[in-house]
């Protein structure tokens, strides 16, 4: 009995004695594997989460072993690995993966089809594909048929995202249209953590607790910060699948390195071209505002910025003014203020964020001024986005691509303005304007959008 229990919390993963919630047993299928090692020259490295930069190890006296042992720092966030510090797994038979039928009855977009036919192509052959979508294509459904596909093949499935927001609203999703089996959902705070599900939906940080588990690795949001800039997430990906698995990326911006690959060939990918609503994606406009910056700090608001929410003001239609920095909310939000009271602003570090989206979904709020934490993610019904301060190199290609994003989302009001006011065009803004027009061309040729 214990032993089935211990099979089921450690199948696939690695994991510290204190985080497995029963006695051990002695046994042939219990693995162990030491968490930090080190090379001939003495250099440390971390088997949890690949750390080996000797400025993120340090000392201390263990109560273990009563010896001074390193420890990793990298990855302390999910408990202290130290030189006599086991990390423990399975190497028994695996539970049983078994078919579970895809209860959904709504169809795919021409485009999605093309793409779930490249997954499910991809699973059965155990290869590696990227899913290059616009923003608004609908990439989680695209994903349904694979993931049947996998289960049936006994194969074991895992989403992985760098954001909780993206776990928190993709679990219910998988779970109504897998009602058959036991989805399991992993983020900071989670308590999923000790089933054995075939499909897991995780943040990439908690893959960290994984082990050689899954045939099927997707990651959503590829290009997405921390994944993209991170090292031990990365690390976490690679450890967390076999080493015979198929692995699928998606993304609305792919990387500059990743679009040259595709370019040349050198990667495996499919595009959707075109949102589920069969209309164009909508090309941002340039507008040139002169020395914006000098204009704020005088305590004014450049011309055409003004005149382009003054219009939206009075149309009530919904906007989001993206800004560089938490710097220029705190100039701004006062003068935009003064002539209208249902204008608020988000940052990162708010502490109303959520509070503030929802108003703004509720029409309460009419302008948000935001930094770049509401690129991805939020959908709000007829919105219209300015960026103000283009130039700046926060803005990068996908940056601005995900920002373009956010108009044009609901099937209701299919389009809408994206205005890019600058003091000076950058080469980002001309490469994203170039990336979304190339989009709506590809999507032209193939027949998926109607105009
Ligand atoms: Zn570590
Ligand atoms: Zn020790």
């Amino acid at each position: 009995m214990i032993l089935d229990s211990l099979r089921t919390i450690l199948a696939g993963k690695q994991l510290l004695r204190e985080e497995i919630p029963f006695e051990l047993v002695d046994s042939p299928f219990i693995s162990k594997r030491s968490g930090i090692e080190f090379d001939k020259k003495g250099r440390a490295h971390c088997n949890r989460c690949g750390n080996s930069d000797p400025e993120l190890f340090a000392v201390f006296p263990c109560a273990r072993c009563g010896k001074r042992d390193t420890y990793c720092r990298a990855c302390i966030m999910m408990g202290r690995v130290s030189e006599c510090t086991p990390q423990y797994g399975w190497i028994g038979d695996m539970p049983e993966i078994v078919a579970a039928p895809l209860k959904w009855s709504d169809s795919l977009s021409a485009g999605q089809q093309v793409a779930s036919d490249r997954v499910v192509e991809a699973i059965v052959r155990g290869e590696e594909l990227l899913v290059w979508a616009v923003c608004g294509a609908g990439k989680t459904e695209l994903l349904f048929k694979g993931i049947e596909v996998a289960l049936a093949t006994g194969k074991r499935v895992c989403i992985a995202t760098p954001r909780t927001d993206v776990v928190l609203e993709l679990t219910p999703r998988l779970k109504s249209v897998f009602p058959s089996i036991k989805v399991s959902s992993l983020y900071g705070g989670a308590d999923d953590r000790h089933q054995f599900s075939p499909l897991t939906i995780t943040t990439i940080h908690q893959l960290l607790r994984f082990y050689q588990a899954f045939d099927v690795m997707v990651v959503d949001e590829v290009d997405a910060f921390p994944y993209s800039v991170d090292p031990m997430l990365q690390f976490a990906v690679k450890n967390a699948r076999k080493e015979s698995s198929s692995m699928i990326y998606l993304t609305a911006t792919p990387s500059l390195k990743w679009q040259r690959e595709c370019r040349k060939g050198k990667r495996e990918f499919v595009t959707i071209p075109a949102r589920f609503h069969r209309r164009a994606l909508p090309v941002p406009e340039s507008v040139w505002c002169g020395n914006w910056e000098k204009v704020i700090n005088k305590g004014r608001l450049p011309a055409k910025l003004l005149k382009w929410i003054e219009q939206r003001l009075l149309a009530g239609t919904p906007m989001l003014v993206f800004v560089p920095n938490v710097a220029w909310i705190t100039k701004l939000l006062p003068l935009l203020q003064t002539f209208d009271g249902r204008v608020e602003s988000v940052h990162a570090e708010d502490p109303n964020r959520k509070e503030k989206v929802l108003k703004m979904r509720q029409g309460e709020i009419l302008l948000l001024v935001t930094t770049t934490i509401l690129e991805r993610g939020v959908t709000f019904p007829g919105l219209e986005v300015a960026v103000l301060g283009a130039e700046n190199r926060i803005f990068t290609e996908s940056a601005l691509v995900q920002i373009a994003g956010r108009v044009g989302r609901d099937i209701d009001s299919p389009t809408g303005n994206v205005t890019f006011f600058h003091n000076g065009k950058t080469e980002a803004m001309l490469k994203a304007r170039k990336q979304i027009v190339a989009m709506n061309i590809e999507a032209k040729e193939k027949g998926l959008i109607d105009e």
